[in-house]
């Protein structure tokens, strides 16, 4: 049997060694979903709601037990780790509701009744990344299972754990066996043939671009549905008429949130010409402020980067002759610590301008106006988040349409709740998760016309 030894970030000693599956386990996994997933279809709806209920409220109970395994897998600080998993629970407990506002639509036609059914899909297959573990999983599984799916769920190789006690879990509150069903393994093995599987009807994949165009490309023989989250390269727009104070004060937190390890992090900061060396002199110690170290004390605002691999890729942005403005502290000693850094590049096809780093890496560049402002912004392949910062508020909103950009916050850097749409333009992927509608992405519209006979005596009827 393959495993894997999995390392904390923040001091790098051993913390468990992972048994990896392979495709056969897939094909078996996919059996027994289909199974499952007949019979939960079959459920009353509200029985449905109930199970999503029941799962959500042993989440809740075990929020301090999954933040401490975040904490040690993947480095996060305690505080965020301890939301992530109340946002699981938070998830379940809206996509609860789903299931009972399942609508279909009756629509006018000649002849008869004309009414549309949203129909399961059947199994799908939810792929995360490394970076939110539990949350993106529940994005995934939470509005699929409302719909009367069964889920396959893979985490990603560095980060499985909690996953794999969220699939406890939910055989704890009670959901039938083989209805959510946990497989590590590798990318290029489980992945690939959940993709390829005939038997998996909609894939969603969170990830990279890269990977998200080989999912993309492996779903298509089979003509597998998907919904593709990929990566990002967000613009944080700082107008000169903004509360500037407020603008640098928060920028940190726009871009270092998770070690900048964040598929909306604002890792582009553009700022009017006008107010470039103002906003310098605020960053400084925003930046400096910015609380780096034991993800384990409440007081850390950013921990370690996920792994060694992933400190060398971030690192390689940052050479010796790097122009950096300036940088925050980091933590010695073992453990993939990385300091926030910001970098002012002369140039706007830089690489470290044009490129997911995915680390706490951000560069600030100068714009001349507000066209100019938008051209930069668009001037990506991605088209994930971003903000802008300005009390005009026409202009907010002109800024906020031109950006071609899912998710948009103004003097703010907010991207995701649970009840609004989230997902990308351009290369930032396909489809949208979360929101009132993510369930129908998970059901097949069925159309059923039932022939209503004419009435052979409408005069005296009438
Ligand atoms: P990745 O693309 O390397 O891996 C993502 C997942 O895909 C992992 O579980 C991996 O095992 C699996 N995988 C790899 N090869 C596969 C294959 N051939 N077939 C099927 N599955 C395969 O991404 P990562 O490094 O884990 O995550 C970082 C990336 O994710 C960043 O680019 C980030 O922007 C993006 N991301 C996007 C969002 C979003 O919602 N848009 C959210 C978080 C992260």
């Amino acid at each position: 049997m393959t495993t894997t030894d999995l390392h904390n970030p923040a001091d790098g000693s051993h913390l468990a060694t992972i048994a990896l599956l392979d495709a056969e386990a897939v094909d078996d996994a996919v059996d027994r979903a289909r199974t499952a997933q007949r019979a939960w279809a079959r459920l009353a709806p509200v029985a449905r709601g109930e199970g999503l209920r029941a799962f959500a409220t042993v989440v809740r109970a075990h929020v301090e037990e999954l933040a401490a395994l975040e904490v040690a897998n993947s480095g996060h600080p305690v505080g965020q780790a301890r939301w992530e998993a109340g946002h699981v629970a938070d998830v379940l407990t809206y996509y609860a509701a789903a299931p009972e506002r399942l609508f279909g639509r009756q629509i006018p036609v000649a002849g008869g009744l004309d009414m549309t059914f949203a129909e399961p899909i059947g199994v799908v297959g939810v792929i995360t990344p490394w970076n939110f573990p539990m949350t993106i999983a529940s994005w995934g599984f939470a509005p699929a299972l409302a719909a009367g799916n069964a889920v396959l769920l893979k985490p990603a190789e560095w980060t499985p754990l909690t996953t794999i006690r969220l699939g406890e879990l939910a055989a704890e509150a009670g959901l039938p066996d083989g209805l959510l069903q946990v497989l590590p393994g590798k990318g290029s093995v489980v992945g690939e043939r959940m993709v390829t599987h005939p038997g998996v009807g909609k894939v969603v994949f969170t990830g990279s671009t890269e990977t998200g165009a080989r999912v993309m490309a492996a779903a298509a023989p089979t003509v597998t549905n998907v919904t593709l989250e990929l990566g990002g390269k967000s613009a944080n727009v700082v107008f000169a008429d903004s509360d500037l104070e407020r603008a640098a004060a928060t920028a940190p937190y726009g871009v270092f949130d998770n070690a900048g390890q964040d598929c909306c992090a604002r890792s582009r900061i553009l700022v009017e010409e006008s107010a470039y060396e103002r906003f310098m002199e605020l960053l400084e110690p925003a930046v400096a402020g910015v609380r780096v170290g034991d993800p384990a004390d409440d007081a850390t605002e950013m921990g370690p980067l996920v792994s060694r691999p992933h400190w060398e890729k971030v690192a390689s942005y940052v050479p010796d002759d790097a122009p950096v403005a300036f940088r925050g502290a980091a933590p010695d000693g073992p453990g993939n610590w990385f300091p926030p850094t910001v970098l002012t590049p002369s140039s706007r096809t830089d690489r470290a301008v044009v490129e997911e780093i995915f680390g706490p890496v951000v560069t600030v560049q100068r714009f001349r106006d507000e066209a100019d402002a938008i051209a930069l912004a668009n001037a990506t392949a991605y088209g994930l988040s971003g903000s802008i910062w300005t009390r005009d508020l026409s202009r907010a909103l002109r800024v906020a349409r031109a950006v071609e950009a899912g998710n948009l916050s103004v003097n703010s850097h907010s991207s995701v709740r649970y009840a609004t749409p989230f997902g990308g333009f351009k290369q930032s992927g396909i489809g949208r998760e979360l929101g009132p509608d993510a369930p129908f992405a998970f059901t097949e519209t069925k159309n059923v016309f039932v022939h209503v006979d004419e009435d052979p005596a409408p005069e005296e009827s009438a």
